[in-house]
């Protein structure tokens, strides 16, 4: 149940009724919210003259349901906003991870000819192997904000674990919250905490209910820019490295708050693939795309499958526009 208080009532009676319902509460700026259980059906008789408004849910999509907030939460991306009234589709872009100055220096300026405003990047690499690249760190992130400094970029980059949570939050624009990391509590925890827009991948094994979970505990820490993005799924088939679910993102459309972005290059895993599939998401009416791309990615540290060199993304994104338009959207 969300449950939101009336303006002006004191902190620690805000504190005694949270506690008594059992409740996690935070400050939207305007009221006092409390959320707990779905399984909680109504406010104690001796509380109600301090409720404004409460809302039943069958299940814990509470804060992240259309039945709660019917219009998609904005965010708000450097000069661009998405979700909301907004019919953005906003291009992301940029190496699977910072390998050298110079190669992060070839993808900054290549996004900025194409007039794309967000570049990801990854330094702390979630890789399957430990004998793997496994990213460039804090090296990596102070070369991502002299790109934001000389190409007016917002960044995008992921924290894959607690130790260096706090640095990645600090550093970026945008925080990636990885597919294998979409379970890590502490992970979630520090997002709520940090008030930065954070773009939350889908697990390879998570359904629906349970990305859409992991969302609600940054949410019901008073964090409200909360972007999803399905980035495929592990089915039975192995041609392909993910299977992108697009019916997920039809639900998620319909039934959760959150904008939702799609990274066809993770999916697919092959760059063959990745321009049909980026022009089918396009055509589903999201709001976002990660796409990875690299000025020579047959020498990429990390990804060199998937990613896609400058002059096919060129190609690939002339395409995008025309595709948004037709179904009254706008590639920014
Ligand atoms: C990435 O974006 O480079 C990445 C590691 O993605 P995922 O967490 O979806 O595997
Ligand atoms: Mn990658």
């Amino acid at each position: 149940m969300i449950i939101h208080l009336k303006e002006g009532i004191a902190e620690n009676k805000v504190a005694e009724i949270a506690d008594a319902v059992e409740a996690l509460c935070f400050f939207d700026g305007i009221t006092h919210v409390l959320v707990n259980s779905s399984k909680v059906k109504a406010v104690p008789s001796h509380f109600e003259e301090f409720v404004d408004q409460q809302f039943i849910f069958d299940s814990d999509i509470q804060l992240a349901s259309r039945d709660y907030l019917k219009e998609t939460r904005p965010i708000q991306i450097g000069k661009n906003q998405v979700g909301s009234k907004s019919i953005n589709t906003l291009m992301i872009t940029g190496p699977c991870s910072v390998e050298s100055q110079e190669q992060i220096e070839a993808c900054a300026a290549f996004n900025q000819s194409l007039g794309i405003s967000v570049l990801r990047a990854g330094c702390f690499k979630p890789r399957t192997s430990p004998y793997t690249f496994q990213g460039m760190g804090e090296e990596g992130l102070a070369l991502l904000a002299e790109m934001r400094a000389k190409y007016g970029l917002q960044i995008i980059s992921e924290i894959r674990d607690a130790s260096h949570a706090d640095e990645v939050i600090n550093a970026v624009d945008i925080v990636q919250v990885g597919a294998k990391a979409m379970y890590d509590q502490g992970i979630l925890r520090k997002c709520g905490e940090s008030g930065k827009p954070v773009l939350l991948k889908r697990g390879f094994g998570a359904t629906l209910q349970e990305f859409v979970q992991a969302a609600e505990f940054i949410l019901s820490l008073g964090n409200g820019q909360v972007i999803l993005c399905e980035r495929g799924i592990r089915t039975f088939e192995t041609k392909t490295r993910f299977t992108i679910d697009l019916c997920g993102v039809a639900y998620l459309k319909e039934r959760v708050n959150l904008p939702v972005f799609l990274d066809p290059s993770h999916a697919m895993g092959y760059a063959y693939g990745v321009p049909d599939l980026t022009r089918a998401c396009v055509a589903m009416g999201i709001d976002g795309l990660l796409i990875e791309s690299h000025p020579d990615p047959s020498s990429a540290l990390s990804d060199a499958s998937q990613q896609l060199d400058f002059e096919s993304f060129g190609k690939l994104f002339e395409t995008l526009p025309g595709i948004a338009n037709t179904i009254g959207r706008n590639m920014i």
